[in-house]
Protein backbone atom coordinates (compact mmCIF):
# COMPACT_ATOMS: atom_id res chain seq x y z
CA UNK A 1 0.00 0.00 0.00
CA UNK A 2 1.29 3.68 -0.61
CA UNK A 3 0.98 4.61 2.87
CA UNK A 4 4.02 2.51 3.93
CA UNK A 5 5.81 3.92 0.73
CA UNK A 6 5.01 7.43 1.96
CA UNK A 7 6.34 6.94 5.49
CA UNK A 8 10.18 6.41 3.86
CA UNK A 9 9.40 9.78 2.30
CA UNK A 10 10.35 12.99 4.58
CA UNK A 11 8.29 15.96 3.85
CA UNK A 12 10.42 19.04 5.29
CA UNK A 13 13.29 16.87 3.14
CA UNK A 14 11.84 16.80 -0.24
CA UNK A 15 10.97 20.38 0.31
CA UNK A 16 14.60 21.14 0.92
CA UNK A 17 15.43 19.17 -1.98
CA UNK A 18 13.25 21.07 -4.38
CA UNK A 19 14.04 24.73 -2.96
CA UNK A 20 17.50 23.49 -3.89
CA UNK A 21 17.52 22.63 -7.02
CA UNK A 22 19.95 24.72 -9.19
CA UNK A 23 20.17 25.88 -13.00
CA UNK A 24 22.25 22.54 -13.52
CA UNK A 25 19.47 20.42 -12.17
CA UNK A 26 16.98 21.69 -14.81
CA UNK A 27 18.87 21.79 -17.84
CA UNK A 28 19.59 18.20 -16.69
CA UNK A 29 15.86 17.61 -16.55
CA UNK A 30 14.91 19.31 -19.50
CA UNK A 31 17.57 16.88 -21.60
CA UNK A 32 15.85 13.70 -20.83
CA UNK A 33 12.94 11.77 -22.68
CA UNK A 34 12.16 10.33 -19.68
CA UNK A 35 11.91 12.13 -16.39
CA UNK A 36 12.39 10.42 -12.73
CA UNK A 37 11.14 12.38 -9.72
CA UNK A 38 13.90 14.25 -9.12
CA UNK A 39 13.77 15.55 -12.60
CA UNK A 40 10.34 16.34 -11.78
CA UNK A 41 11.35 18.72 -8.40
CA UNK A 42 13.86 20.11 -10.39
CA UNK A 43 11.02 21.55 -13.43
CA UNK A 44 8.83 22.71 -10.55
CA UNK A 45 11.68 24.34 -8.58
CA UNK A 46 12.19 28.27 -8.57
CA UNK A 47 15.08 27.37 -10.28
CA UNK A 48 12.92 26.39 -13.81
CA UNK A 49 10.93 29.50 -13.77
CA UNK A 50 13.57 31.23 -16.36
CA UNK A 51 12.84 28.03 -18.26
CA UNK A 52 9.16 28.36 -18.82
CA UNK A 53 8.97 28.82 -22.29
CA UNK A 54 11.58 26.29 -23.34
CA UNK A 55 9.16 23.92 -20.89
CA UNK A 56 6.01 24.85 -22.58
CA UNK A 57 7.83 23.87 -25.92
CA UNK A 58 8.42 20.83 -24.68
CA UNK A 59 5.27 19.87 -23.43
CA UNK A 60 3.56 20.99 -26.31
CA UNK A 61 5.40 18.67 -28.20
CA UNK A 62 4.77 15.60 -25.76
CA UNK A 63 1.44 16.23 -26.18
CA UNK A 64 0.83 16.44 -29.35
CA UNK A 65 2.74 13.22 -29.93
CA UNK A 66 0.86 11.36 -27.13
CA UNK A 67 -2.97 12.61 -27.90
CA UNK A 68 -2.57 15.00 -30.64
CA UNK A 69 -5.19 17.62 -30.73
CA UNK A 70 -7.75 16.01 -28.50
CA UNK A 71 -9.43 17.89 -26.05
CA UNK A 72 -12.04 15.02 -24.22
CA UNK A 73 -14.58 17.28 -23.27
CA UNK A 74 -16.57 15.66 -19.57
CA UNK A 75 -19.29 17.32 -17.49
CA UNK A 76 -19.48 16.97 -13.78
CA UNK A 77 -23.30 16.28 -11.87
CA UNK A 78 -23.40 16.55 -7.84
CA UNK A 79 -26.22 14.58 -7.30
CA UNK A 80 -25.93 14.92 -3.07
CA UNK A 81 -24.48 17.06 -1.28
CA UNK A 82 -25.39 15.23 2.00
CA UNK A 83 -21.84 14.46 3.87
CA UNK A 84 -20.84 13.35 7.30
CA UNK A 85 -17.12 14.82 6.69
CA UNK A 86 -16.20 18.51 8.15
CA UNK A 87 -13.30 19.42 5.67
CA UNK A 88 -12.78 23.24 6.94
CA UNK A 89 -12.38 24.23 3.45
CA UNK A 90 -15.57 22.97 2.22
CA UNK A 91 -19.11 24.72 2.20
CA UNK A 92 -20.77 21.31 2.01
CA UNK A 93 -19.02 20.02 5.48
CA UNK A 94 -21.45 18.57 8.10
CA UNK A 95 -21.82 21.12 10.29
CA UNK A 96 -23.08 24.05 8.04
CA UNK A 97 -26.71 23.84 8.65
CA UNK A 98 -27.80 24.39 4.96
CA UNK A 99 -30.29 22.49 3.16
CA UNK A 100 -29.61 19.30 2.25
CA UNK A 101 -30.46 17.36 -1.45
CA UNK A 102 -30.20 13.74 -2.84
CA UNK A 103 -31.77 13.31 -6.11
CA UNK A 104 -34.20 10.87 -6.22
CA UNK A 105 -34.42 8.45 -9.52
CA UNK A 106 -36.51 10.62 -11.01
CA UNK A 107 -34.31 13.92 -10.80
CA UNK A 108 -31.04 12.05 -11.74
CA UNK A 109 -32.94 10.98 -14.84
CA UNK A 110 -33.94 14.68 -15.17
CA UNK A 111 -30.38 16.11 -15.03
CA UNK A 112 -29.11 13.41 -17.55
CA UNK A 113 -31.48 14.70 -19.82
CA UNK A 114 -30.98 18.49 -19.06
CA UNK A 115 -27.09 17.65 -19.70
CA UNK A 116 -27.42 16.01 -22.99
CA UNK A 117 -29.61 19.31 -24.21
CA UNK A 118 -26.50 21.32 -23.32
CA UNK A 119 -23.88 19.37 -25.89
CA UNK A 120 -23.18 16.12 -26.85
CA UNK A 121 -21.49 14.85 -23.83
CA UNK A 122 -20.76 11.17 -23.04
CA UNK A 123 -18.03 11.69 -20.87
CA UNK A 124 -19.83 12.20 -17.08
CA UNK A 125 -18.24 12.49 -13.74
CA UNK A 126 -20.81 11.66 -10.96
CA UNK A 127 -20.05 13.47 -7.63
CA UNK A 128 -21.38 12.81 -4.06
CA UNK A 129 -20.26 14.23 -0.11
CA UNK A 130 -19.63 11.25 1.98
CA UNK A 131 -22.66 9.79 3.50
CA UNK A 132 -22.45 6.27 3.00
CA UNK A 133 -25.99 5.50 5.05
CA UNK A 134 -27.82 7.73 3.06
CA UNK A 135 -26.07 8.03 -0.26
CA UNK A 136 -24.20 4.64 0.00
CA UNK A 137 -22.94 2.05 -2.62
CA UNK A 138 -26.69 1.45 -3.68
CA UNK A 139 -27.45 4.69 -4.38
CA UNK A 140 -24.11 5.47 -6.70
CA UNK A 141 -25.04 2.66 -8.69
CA UNK A 142 -28.35 3.60 -9.14
CA UNK A 143 -26.65 6.58 -10.28
CA UNK A 144 -24.91 4.63 -12.87
CA UNK A 145 -27.61 2.33 -13.97
CA UNK A 146 -29.69 5.10 -14.84
CA UNK A 147 -26.98 6.90 -16.64
CA UNK A 148 -25.94 3.94 -19.28
CA UNK A 149 -28.75 5.24 -21.69
CA UNK A 150 -27.52 8.76 -21.40
CA UNK A 151 -23.83 8.14 -21.53
CA UNK A 152 -21.28 5.94 -22.51
CA UNK A 153 -18.11 6.66 -20.13
CA UNK A 154 -19.13 6.98 -16.77
CA UNK A 155 -16.58 7.98 -13.45
CA UNK A 156 -17.40 8.65 -10.15
CA UNK A 157 -15.64 11.27 -7.68
CA UNK A 158 -17.21 9.75 -4.60
CA UNK A 159 -15.56 8.74 -0.71
CA UNK A 160 -12.71 6.34 -0.89
CA UNK A 161 -14.87 2.14 -1.21
CA UNK A 162 -13.47 -1.03 -1.01
CA UNK A 163 -11.99 -2.53 -3.18
CA UNK A 164 -15.04 -5.21 -3.30
CA UNK A 165 -17.36 -1.71 -3.65
CA UNK A 166 -15.43 -0.65 -7.03
CA UNK A 167 -16.31 -4.00 -8.44
CA UNK A 168 -19.51 -4.05 -7.68
CA UNK A 169 -19.62 -0.65 -9.16
CA UNK A 170 -17.37 -1.82 -12.41
CA UNK A 171 -20.48 -3.78 -12.53
CA UNK A 172 -23.02 -0.99 -12.90
CA UNK A 173 -20.97 -0.04 -15.86
CA UNK A 174 -18.11 2.33 -13.73
CA UNK A 175 -15.20 3.23 -15.69
CA UNK A 176 -13.25 5.57 -13.94
CA UNK A 177 -12.96 6.93 -10.18
CA UNK A 178 -11.18 10.70 -9.35
CA UNK A 179 -10.08 11.26 -5.63
CA UNK A 180 -8.28 14.07 -4.13
CA UNK A 181 -6.17 13.01 -1.92
CA UNK A 182 -6.05 17.02 -0.71
CA UNK A 183 -2.40 16.97 0.84
CA UNK A 184 0.00 14.66 1.60
CA UNK A 185 0.80 16.05 4.56
CA UNK A 186 -0.17 13.69 6.75
CA UNK A 187 0.96 15.53 9.80
CA UNK A 188 -1.54 18.44 9.19
CA UNK A 189 -3.97 16.85 7.28
CA UNK A 190 -6.23 16.06 10.17
CA UNK A 191 -6.58 19.78 10.93
CA UNK A 192 -8.45 20.30 7.62
CA UNK A 193 -10.18 17.24 7.81
CA UNK A 194 -10.72 16.72 11.49
CA UNK A 195 -13.89 14.69 11.58
CA UNK A 196 -15.44 11.70 10.02
CA UNK A 197 -14.48 9.09 6.92
CA UNK A 198 -12.36 11.42 5.76
CA UNK A 199 -10.18 12.16 8.92
CA UNK A 200 -8.51 8.91 8.07
CA UNK A 201 -5.40 9.84 6.26
CA UNK A 202 -4.45 6.04 5.45
CA UNK A 203 -7.55 5.03 4.28
CA UNK A 204 -8.19 7.73 1.61
CA UNK A 205 -4.57 7.55 0.56
CA UNK A 206 -4.91 3.82 0.29
CA UNK A 207 -8.03 3.99 -1.41
CA UNK A 208 -5.74 4.27 -5.08
CA UNK A 209 -4.64 0.80 -4.22
CA UNK A 210 -7.99 -0.61 -3.78
CA UNK A 211 -9.26 1.34 -7.08
CA UNK A 212 -6.00 -0.72 -8.40
CA UNK A 213 -7.32 -4.33 -7.11
CA UNK A 214 -10.24 -3.76 -8.63
CA UNK A 215 -9.62 -2.75 -12.10
CA UNK A 216 -10.80 0.61 -12.40
CA UNK A 217 -10.00 1.02 -15.85
CA UNK A 218 -8.91 5.30 -15.13
CA UNK A 219 -7.95 6.50 -11.94
CA UNK A 220 -7.63 10.13 -11.50
CA UNK A 221 -5.48 12.19 -8.85
CA UNK A 222 -5.15 15.30 -7.45
CA UNK A 223 -4.01 17.87 -4.30
CA UNK A 224 -6.04 20.71 -3.17
CA UNK A 225 -3.88 23.20 -4.10
CA UNK A 226 -4.07 26.06 -1.17
CA UNK A 227 -3.70 23.54 2.11
CA UNK A 228 0.42 23.12 1.86
CA UNK A 229 3.43 23.59 0.12
CA UNK A 230 2.33 22.87 -3.36
CA UNK A 231 5.90 21.72 -4.67
CA UNK A 232 6.26 19.51 -1.90
CA UNK A 233 2.50 18.57 -2.44
CA UNK A 234 2.78 17.47 -6.42
CA UNK A 235 5.98 15.61 -5.80
CA UNK A 236 4.24 13.50 -3.16
CA UNK A 237 1.49 12.93 -5.98
CA UNK A 238 4.15 12.25 -8.68
CA UNK A 239 5.84 9.81 -6.32
CA UNK A 240 2.16 8.31 -5.90
CA UNK A 241 1.28 8.10 -9.55
CA UNK A 242 4.73 6.49 -10.53
CA UNK A 243 4.27 3.89 -7.22
CA UNK A 244 0.53 2.97 -9.47
CA UNK A 245 1.73 3.03 -12.78
CA UNK A 246 4.14 0.46 -11.55
CA UNK A 247 1.79 -1.69 -9.61
CA UNK A 248 -1.22 -1.02 -11.88
CA UNK A 249 -0.02 -1.08 -15.16
CA UNK A 250 -3.29 -1.24 -17.35
CA UNK A 251 -5.07 1.56 -15.68
CA UNK A 252 -4.89 5.12 -17.16
CA UNK A 253 -4.19 7.90 -14.98
CA UNK A 254 -5.27 11.19 -14.73
CA UNK A 255 -3.99 14.41 -12.43
CA UNK A 256 -5.64 18.26 -11.59
CA UNK A 257 -4.35 20.68 -9.47
CA UNK A 258 -7.63 22.50 -8.34
CA UNK A 259 -6.82 26.09 -6.80
CA UNK A 260 -7.96 27.29 -4.38
CA UNK A 261 -9.42 31.03 -4.35
CA UNK A 262 -8.97 33.43 -1.44
CA UNK A 263 -12.64 33.35 -0.09
CA UNK A 264 -14.20 36.86 -0.65
CA UNK A 265 -17.39 35.83 2.16
CA UNK A 266 -14.87 35.17 5.15
CA UNK A 267 -14.99 31.26 4.37
CA UNK A 268 -11.74 29.39 4.70
CA UNK A 269 -8.70 31.05 3.37
CA UNK A 270 -5.82 29.16 1.71
CA UNK A 271 -2.53 29.40 3.03
CA UNK A 272 -0.76 28.98 -0.48
CA UNK A 273 -1.70 30.78 -3.57
CA UNK A 274 -0.69 29.40 -6.75
CA UNK A 275 -0.58 31.89 -9.55
CA UNK A 276 -1.14 31.47 -13.15
CA UNK A 277 2.31 31.59 -14.24
CA UNK A 278 3.08 28.95 -11.50
CA UNK A 279 0.18 26.32 -12.47
CA UNK A 280 1.64 26.57 -16.14
CA UNK A 281 5.03 25.45 -15.09
CA UNK A 282 3.50 22.73 -13.24
CA UNK A 283 1.41 21.52 -16.34
CA UNK A 284 4.81 21.71 -18.30
CA UNK A 285 6.46 19.91 -15.48
CA UNK A 286 3.75 17.08 -15.30
CA UNK A 287 3.63 16.90 -19.25
CA UNK A 288 7.83 16.68 -19.26
CA UNK A 289 7.73 14.10 -16.22
CA UNK A 290 4.81 11.76 -18.17
CA UNK A 291 4.04 11.83 -21.04
CA UNK A 292 0.72 9.86 -21.02
CA UNK A 293 -1.22 11.02 -18.24
CA UNK A 294 -4.15 12.98 -18.80
CA UNK A 295 -3.93 16.78 -17.44
CA UNK A 296 -7.69 17.52 -16.53
CA UNK A 297 -8.76 21.31 -15.87
CA UNK A 298 -12.29 22.62 -14.35
CA UNK A 299 -14.10 25.23 -15.10
CA UNK A 300 -12.54 26.92 -11.31
CA UNK A 301 -10.10 28.03 -14.10
CA UNK A 302 -10.95 31.20 -16.32
CA UNK A 303 -11.69 31.14 -19.92
CA UNK A 304 -8.50 32.92 -21.05
CA UNK A 305 -6.21 30.49 -18.77
CA UNK A 306 -7.78 27.32 -19.77
CA UNK A 307 -7.66 27.85 -23.78
CA UNK A 308 -4.13 29.32 -23.42
CA UNK A 309 -3.68 25.78 -21.68
CA UNK A 310 -5.53 23.98 -23.95
CA UNK A 311 -2.52 23.49 -26.68
CA UNK A 312 0.04 23.61 -24.09
CA UNK A 313 -0.74 20.50 -22.65
CA UNK A 314 -4.16 20.14 -20.60
CA UNK A 315 -6.05 16.95 -22.57
CA UNK A 316 -9.22 16.72 -20.58
CA UNK A 317 -11.46 19.91 -19.85
CA UNK A 318 -14.98 19.87 -18.07
CA UNK A 319 -17.54 22.56 -19.32
CA UNK A 320 -20.36 24.43 -18.70
CA UNK A 321 -20.62 22.64 -15.10
CA UNK A 322 -23.08 23.16 -12.01
CA UNK A 323 -21.16 22.17 -8.74
CA UNK A 324 -24.84 22.57 -7.03
CA UNK A 325 -26.85 18.68 -6.67
CA UNK A 326 -29.39 18.61 -9.33
CA UNK A 327 -28.17 22.15 -10.58
CA UNK A 328 -28.93 21.50 -14.21
CA UNK A 329 -32.94 20.92 -13.72
CA UNK A 330 -34.13 19.97 -10.56
CA UNK A 331 -32.72 22.66 -8.22
CA UNK A 332 -30.51 25.51 -10.18
CA UNK A 333 -30.45 27.82 -7.45
CA UNK A 334 -28.67 25.80 -4.73
CA UNK A 335 -25.89 26.56 -2.98
CA UNK A 336 -22.04 25.43 -5.00
CA UNK A 337 -19.33 23.97 -3.67
CA UNK A 338 -17.56 26.24 -5.27
CA UNK A 339 -17.68 28.94 -7.94
CA UNK A 340 -16.43 28.57 -11.57
CA UNK A 341 -14.66 30.57 -12.98
CA UNK A 342 -15.33 29.54 -16.76
CA UNK A 343 -18.88 30.63 -16.82
CA UNK A 344 -19.20 29.56 -20.70
CA UNK A 345 -22.19 27.53 -22.52
CA UNK A 346 -20.07 23.98 -23.53
CA UNK A 347 -21.08 25.31 -27.02
CA UNK A 348 -18.34 28.79 -26.47
CA UNK A 349 -16.14 26.66 -25.09
CA UNK A 350 -15.95 23.76 -28.33
CA UNK A 351 -16.13 26.93 -30.53
CA UNK A 352 -13.30 28.43 -28.86
CA UNK A 353 -11.16 25.41 -28.70
CA UNK A 354 -11.97 24.74 -32.23
CA UNK A 355 -10.90 28.13 -33.00
CA UNK A 356 -7.60 27.60 -31.40
CA UNK A 357 -6.70 24.60 -33.47
CA UNK A 358 -8.13 21.59 -30.62
CA UNK A 359 -9.87 18.96 -31.81
CA UNK A 360 -12.77 18.92 -28.88
CA UNK A 361 -14.05 15.00 -28.33
CA UNK A 362 -16.99 14.58 -26.59
CA UNK A 363 -16.69 10.39 -26.17
CA UNK A 364 -13.40 8.86 -26.62
CA UNK A 365 -14.88 5.79 -25.28
CA UNK A 366 -16.02 3.17 -26.74
CA UNK A 367 -18.73 0.61 -24.47
CA UNK A 368 -17.26 -2.52 -26.36
CA UNK A 369 -14.50 -1.98 -24.39
CA UNK A 370 -16.69 -1.92 -20.92
CA UNK A 371 -17.81 -5.15 -21.93
CA UNK A 372 -14.67 -7.09 -21.88
CA UNK A 373 -13.06 -5.02 -19.61
CA UNK A 374 -16.61 -5.81 -16.96
CA UNK A 375 -15.82 -10.05 -18.05
CA UNK A 376 -11.90 -9.32 -16.24
S1 LIG B 1 -14.93 18.27 0.50
FE1 LIG B 1 -16.26 16.53 0.07
S2 LIG B 1 -16.04 15.23 1.88
FE2 LIG B 1 -15.32 17.28 2.48
S3 LIG B 1 -17.10 18.30 3.40
FE3 LIG B 1 -17.02 18.84 1.20
S4 LIG B 1 -18.35 17.35 0.22
FE4 LIG B 1 -17.85 16.55 2.24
Amino acid sequence: MFSEELEKISWEETTKAIFSKTDADVRRALSKEHCNVDDFMALISPAAEPYLETMAQLSQKYTLERFGKTISMFVPLYITNSCTNSCIYCGFHASNPMKRTILTEEEMVNEYKAIKKLAPFENLLIVTGENPAKAGVPYIAKALDLAKPYFSNLKIEVMPLSAEEYKELIKHGLNGVICFQETYNRANYKIYHPRGMKSNFEWRVNGFDRMGQAGVHSIGMGVLIGLEDWRTDVTMMAYHLRYLQKHYWKTKYSVNFPRMRPSENGGFQPNVIMSDRELAQLTFAMRIFDHDVDISYSTRESAEFRDNMATLGVTTMSAESKTEPGGYYSYPQTLEQFHVSDERKAVEVWKALTELGREPVWKDWDASFDSTHIQK
